[in-house]
Parts: C-alpha cells; structure tokens; sequence
C-alpha cells in the first residue's frame, strides 16, 4: 500500500480541522446487549452537510486551492455534491455541478443553496460526467472525483484515526460499501494502527458494484437498482486505481442486505438510538441487528459502525417508521 501512508492520513487531518467536525463515537446500549460486546456508533450524521463526504472533499479541495485552483468540478448530486459545494464556498473557490436534466429538482436546489452552480445538461448520469470532463479539458476546472482518488480516500480515513484515539482497543468496524474511498480510507488507517482490527464492508444485495468486482477479481459494471441505501449505488469505475485494490487487500467481510434488512435498520435507529439516518447509514445496525456480522465464537472487544449520513427525504422517513 505504498501509494498512501499513515502520514499522509495525519497530514489530511491536520488539512480539515476547524472545516470539518470531529465526530462523536457513542456507545449503544441496545445494540451492546445485542451483540454481547460493547458497540458503538461513529456519528457523521452530525457534519455540516449530513454525511462523512465533507472529510475527503475538504482534504482535497484545501490541497487544490494551495496550488491556486480557483474552480472545481462534479458529476455528484448526492451527499458528494454538497460536500464539494460547502467546501469550495468556505475556500472560497468557484464549485460547479453538473447533472442531469432527470435529476429532481430539490437536488438541483440545494446544490445552488450551498452556493455551487448546478449545469443541467443531457438526460443522463454520462451527459453530466462528459460536461464535467469538458470543464476540465476546456475551461480549467479541477475534477474532484467521490472517492477513486489519495486525498478523498485519506480524508475519509481521519475517521479511522478519530477511531484509534477514542477506542484504541476496538477489534471490529463496520462500515457501508460503495466506492469504497470510505472503507479504503478507514480500513488502511485502522489496520497501520492495529493489524488485528476486523473490517467489514456492508452494501445492498442488488446493484453492488465493489462486491461485484471483488468477486470478479477486477472492476465490473453491475446494472443500478433502485435501492433504499441510494448512497451506495453507482459504479467504481472501470479504470478504478486505488479504491479496489486497497479494499480488496483490507476487507476481511462483505455483508449484503436486502432492502426490509435495511429498512429495519433505518427504524431501530430511529426508535432506539434517536437517529434520523438515511438508508446507506443505516446498513452497519441492520447488519447486527440481523445476526449478519460473523466473527469467531470467542470474538470480544468493541465494535464501531460507521453512521455515514442523514440526508434521507423527510416523508421517505415518515413513510418507512410508519410501515415499520
Ligand atoms: C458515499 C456514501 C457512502 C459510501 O462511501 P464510498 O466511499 O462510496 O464507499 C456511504 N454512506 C453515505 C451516506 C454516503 O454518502
């Protein structure tokens, strides 16, 4: 893993102080008396945009504006998006977003409410990838990619250092798959600090792509799926450069769920931890709470799941806690 060093993941922590919160870990009685071991949740729910993506973007984006980039560029509309958007405004840079003319219209607004210009171009995720990529080629903007690139991965892999302090003998973390920049990042952190840490990657049963490409021993395409966890859809990349090979080397479990698994997830958080979260972040409690985390028979210490985001829309909210 000679790409990327625990330096470089200290450096990124040093880079996001004071932009980007350090999150609270808090224990979780009902879960802890569920799995028979302590259990705790790494609360990114809390970070200015809802989610854990505002890590990688501001690593990325402060090393950006200290080589004098003054205009950045994506293609994500999700909780990558704000985190680009919230972080080029408070750097005061330039923050484009293209999408599509398909995407929803409070997407498309609360892209602009964070002060980004959102490009609506094409009817599709590629037209909005292609406009992006003429940005860059034409008009100078810098790609910020979601999670296929070292200082997105090593922003996100300060979780696995906060980790490390605050629970230095955690033996198990959790965390939700898509990219995987999230669980390179973590896992890499982590296990420099101690080998012994389990980690396992949980995503839906439908439309995984790194679980695809881990089975397939290199990245493939997967069909997208509508899925409750939006956040962990979309591809890896068929190019993938360091996401894949660094979760394959570190992950020592996938766990899939299907989408009632995650629904249970999302309302137990809910009912018994206080927790707006959206479908992606709820994976890490459903996968306990449905006795899908393996670990040995003598298996004892800590265990850390990661709570990834909050952005779910509210009535989708009302509409699961009802049904559930
Ligand atoms: C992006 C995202 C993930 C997955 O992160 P990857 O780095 O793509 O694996 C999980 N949960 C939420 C809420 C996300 O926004």
């Amino acid at each position: 893993m000679s790409v990327l060093s625990l330096a470089d993941v200290y450096r990124a922590r040093r880079r996001i102080e004071g932009r980007v919160l350090r999150t609270p870990l808090v224990e979780s009685p009902t879960l802890s008396a569920i799995a028979k071991n302590p259990v705790y949740l790494k609360l990114e729910t809390v970070q200015p945009t809802g989610s854990f993506k505002l890590r990688g973007a501001t690593n990325a984006l402060v090393r950006l504006a200290e080589t004098g980039c003054k205009r950045v560029v994506t293609a994500s509309t999700g909780n990558h998006g704000r985190a680009v958007a919230h972080a080029a405004r408070a750097l005061g840079i330039e923050a484009a977003v293209c999408m599509s003319s398909l995407v929803p219209s409070n997407k498309v607004e609360a892209v602009r409410a964070l002060g980004a210009q959102a490009r609506i171009v094409g009817k599709s995720q590629d037209d909005a990838q292609a406009e992006a990529q003429r940005l860059v080629r034409e008009e100078g903007y810098a790609y910020v990619p979601p999670f296929d690139h070292l200082d997105v991965i090593a922003g996100q892999a300060t979780i696995g250092v906060e980790i490390a302090e605050d629970l230095p003998d955690v033996a198990h973390i959790v965390v939700p798959l898509s990219g995987g920049g999230l669980f390179a990042g973590i896992a890499f952190a982590a296990k420099q600090i101690n080998p012994a840490v389990r980690m396992t990657g949980v995503t839906m049963e439908r439309g995984a792509a790194m679980h695809a490409s881990l089975e397939a021993g290199k990245p493939v395409l997967v069909d997208e799926v509508e899925s409750l966890a939006d956040s962990l859809g979309g591809g890896i990349g068929l190019d993938n450069q360091y996401t894949f090979p660094i979760t394959r080397e570190l992950i020592d479990e996938v766990v899939l769920l299907d989408e009632a698994t995650i629904a249970r997830g999302l309302v137990h958080a809910y009912e018994h931890e206080r927790l707006v979260l959206e479908g992606a972040a709820a994976v890490g409690i459903a996968a306990l709470l449905a006795q899908r985390l393996h670990n040995a028979p003598d298996f004892q210490g800590p265990i850390v799941l990661i709570v990834t985001g909050a952005n779910i829309d509210m009535n989708q909210h009302r509409r699961i806690v009802r049904a559930g």
